[in-house]
């Protein structure tokens, strides 16, 4: 396929306690808070984006809080499990962290060659943590007792949850350029560009999902640019996938589309990227606002919950 995609751009999903998730990610993931911003669809609530130290398009998992939301529920339409990347011969580090800091997990089988472990972060989403030789070269970060060499790179891969695995898979090798990697009776591997964030699995449900509170809101994609993304929205709306106009995120530009199960996808451009508005030594200290919401700040900040930031407080 022509101008195929290059890899997740960013996961995003719902949280409830801002704080709690902010917490969560930050301190016991050691994730870097790298930007806080509102959602642009609705500045009553935060858009917090956790990343790699210079929040680089494939290491994003991005939330929006929703306090006291009612909570979602796995099933096929959605992604059902957000992988994270550590480099090979993490895993007994991040066993040692979690014992430490009395934090639930557990070990899971070998998948596809590869050793993990999952929780559910307080909201209930599930993320796994998954040793990948994709992780080894990508640059790390120490935070707490977790050291650079140990510590997460980025995605690792989505698992997709759908009704029907044969036509989902059609969907992804025709449609999205996916190409299928390996795979087992209940799951099937694709790769869609390269290093960190470059893995999507898709599993079977009988049961359709509810997305809210604790689950993946959608799923991005990434593009190197404008007219990449043109090409591909060409393409989204030539399947009518009932697609979006292209979208300004100031961070990047995007357009969404729902593929045939149900789940929400993004296509985002690379650029220009998360330090457009604030310095890479600076990113995630202070509430960034698009340009359209800059004249009611003193509101829009009157009205979203005080936080205690990894730095500081806001
Ligand atoms: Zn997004």
């Amino acid at each position: 396929m022509e101008h195929p995609l290059l890899g997740i751009h960013h996961v995003t999903a719902i949280a409830g306690d801002a704080q709690r998730n902010l917490d969560f990610y930050a301190h016991s993931l050691g994730m870097r808070f790298v930007k806080l911003t509102v959602n642009f669809d609705d500045p009553g609530a935060y858009h917090f984006y956790f990343g790699d130290e210079a929040g680089s398009p494939g290491s994003l998992l991005t939330f929006f809080p929703h306090p006291g939301g009612y909570s979602g529920q796995r099933g096929a339409g959605q992604a059902t499990t957000v992988g994270l990347a550590i480099p090979q011969g993490s895993l007994e580090a991040w066993i040692d962290h979690f014992a430490r800091h009395a934090i639930d997990f557990h070990l899971g089988d070998e998948r596809f060659g590869e050793r993990y472990i999952y929780l559910d972060d307080p909201d209930g989403l599930r993320v796994e943590l998954i040793e990948t030789a994709d992780a080894n070269a990508a640059p790390g970060r120490a935070y707490g007792d977790i050291t650079a060499e140990h510590s997460i790179r980025g995605i690792h891969s989505v698992t997709l949850s759908v009704g029907s695995l044969e036509a989902a898979a059609r969907f992804y090798s025709e449609r999205m350029g996916f190409s299928q990697e390996a795979s087992t009776t209940e799951r099937v591997r694709f790769r869609v560009g390269s290093g960190i964030g470059s893995l999507v699995d898709v599993v079977e449900s009988s049961e359709r999902g509810r997305v809210a509170v604790g689950s993946v809101h959608h799923v991005a994609f990434r593009t190197t640019g404008d007219a990449e993304q043109a090409i591909w929205h060409e393409r989204a709306l030539g399947l009518h996938l009932n697609t979006s106009p292209v979208m300004e995120r100031d961070y990047f530009r995007s357009i969404y589309f729902r593929e045939p199960s149900g789940v929400l996808f993004e296509i985002a451009t690379d650029g220009p990227g998360m330090a457009i508005d604030e310095p890479v030594e600076a990113l995630g200290q202070s509430l960034r606002l698009p340009a359209m919401y800059e004249p009611n700040r003193q509101e829009i900040e009157r009205r979203l919950p005080p936080l205690v930031l990894p730095g500081g407080s806001r």
